[in-house]
């Protein structure tokens, strides 16, 4: 069964075609800075050897989905002939708020609820659903599913996610952590379980998700019971431009001393912190660690911060956690390629876990549980 998938951000949509069966992916790639005049795509076809990227007028992401519509049914560089092979559409939506603890099958209440919690990701909400509804029209005859990066947190239990701010604004605005990164973190969670031969339900781990984006999350089970990004993704480990944990009276400190606006102190904490801020280099991890063995301090701090965080996350979840870590997962960008991280983690923190942890580096893959989770429920729709 053909399911394609949508990951629709503020200038960008993302796409995937996958053969959900036989988990390959037979078209990627993706509609970049949607509403500029340098609008273009990029697509990719292994089994044909095609790679490139074209100048596109694209002024929203109802085109865009057409652009991807029409590239993908193309006689040349496509790889179907027509969009009635393709069974349906699954979409990554950022935030569930506190409605949707699962994927669930797009309708028009659906797509209300995800408006209604756009005030929490206002950023990435609203983009999701203009690639729904682009999809709705464009991919007419096929259930949609939204699967949410939230959702597999909400097994956090309360006492986890409340912050120690008055409670009338959890109950006014939904003010609390809500973890991010879900769909990564269940998927490297069943592949452990897999690679330890053992029961999901049965396995304690540790999921760290260290991309451009970072965070780390104890996984009792099968279940999240605690992440460290919150209301909002900026919590927790260093990143490549996001501060992460931070003392909160630094935001009043900086809007008074520096007479700084709410936009201004958000783009500093978000776009020009992190590995970036510190080191005065790039956020790029590799170029950190270049700058790194090239003798630059800035970037060995940004390096040491990244490790020390990093570790301080892990210890602890193992204290959520019992004690008891069957496994401590790296993955993304960083975890995936940097052994090095994994390898100083390993040697530090071994001595103080119970004797069997194992440290792995394991390949994320969000689409391809976006199109499982698509696939699931269009097949309980079809019994
Ligand atoms: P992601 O958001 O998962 O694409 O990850 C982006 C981060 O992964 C950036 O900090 C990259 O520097 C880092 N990254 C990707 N590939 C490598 C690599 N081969 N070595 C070191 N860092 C890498």
């Amino acid at each position: 069964m053909l399911i394609l998938v949508a990951n629709c951000g503020s200038s960008s949509a993302k796409y995937e075609l996958l053969n959900v069966e036989k988990e390959t992916v037979l078209a990627r790639g993706v509609v970049e800075r949607i509403g500029t005049n340098l609008s273009s795509i990029k697509h990719e076809v292994k089994s044909k050897d095609i790679f490139w990227k074209r100048k596109m007028n694209c002024p929203d992401h109802h085109r865009a989905i057409e652009l991807i519509r029409d590239i993908i049914t193309d006689p040349e560089e496509g790889v179907i002939a027509s969009v009635s092979e393709v069974m349906g559409v699954g979409h990554r939506v950022v935030h569930g708020g506190e409605k949707f603890h699962e994927s669930t099958l797009l309708d028009e209440e659906v797509i209300k609820g995800i408006a209604a919690v756009s005030d929490l990701a206002p950023l990435h909400n609203p983009p999701a659903l203009e690639g729904i509804k682009g999809c709705m029209n464009i991919f007419d005859k096929v259930p949609q599913v939204a699967v949410f990066d939230t959702a597999f947190h909400h097994s956090i239990p309360e006492y986890a996610y409340f912050y120690g701010i008055p409670y009338d604004f959890y109950t006014r605005y939904g003010i609390r952590k809500y973890g991010f990164h879900g769909t990564s973190h269940r998927y490297v969670s069943m592949k452990a379980a897999e690679i330890l031969n053992k029961p999901l339900s049965s396995v304690n781990l540790i999921t760290a998700h260290l991309g451009n984006g970072c965070s780390i999350c104890a996984v009792q089970g099968g279940k999240s019971i605690e992440t460290s990004m919150g209301f909002t993704p900026l919590d927790g480990l260093l990143m490549g431009t996001r501060c992460g944990e931070m003392d909160p009276a630094v935001v009043t400190f900086l809007m008074q001393h520096e007479d700084m606006s709410v936009d201004e102190v958000n783009a500093i904490m978000n776009k020009r912190s992190g590995l970036l801020g510190v080191s005065g280099v790039s956020n790029d991890m590799r170029d950190i660690m270049k700058a790194m063995y090239e003798g630059n301090v800035q970037a060995k701090l940004a390096y040491d911060m990244f490790i020390y965080r990093l570790k301080k996350y892990v210890g602890s979840y193992a204290a959520v956690l019992g004690g008891h870590v069957d496994a401590v997962v790296f993955t993304a960008g960083i975890g995936e390629n940097v052994p090095d991280i994994k390898d100083q983690v390993e040697r530090d923190l071994k001595p103080l876990l119970n004797g069997g942890t194992k440290f792995l580096m394991i390949h994320t893959n969000e689409e391809l549980l976006i199109a499982q989770d698509t696939y699931k429920i269009i097949s309980a729709l079809n019994k």
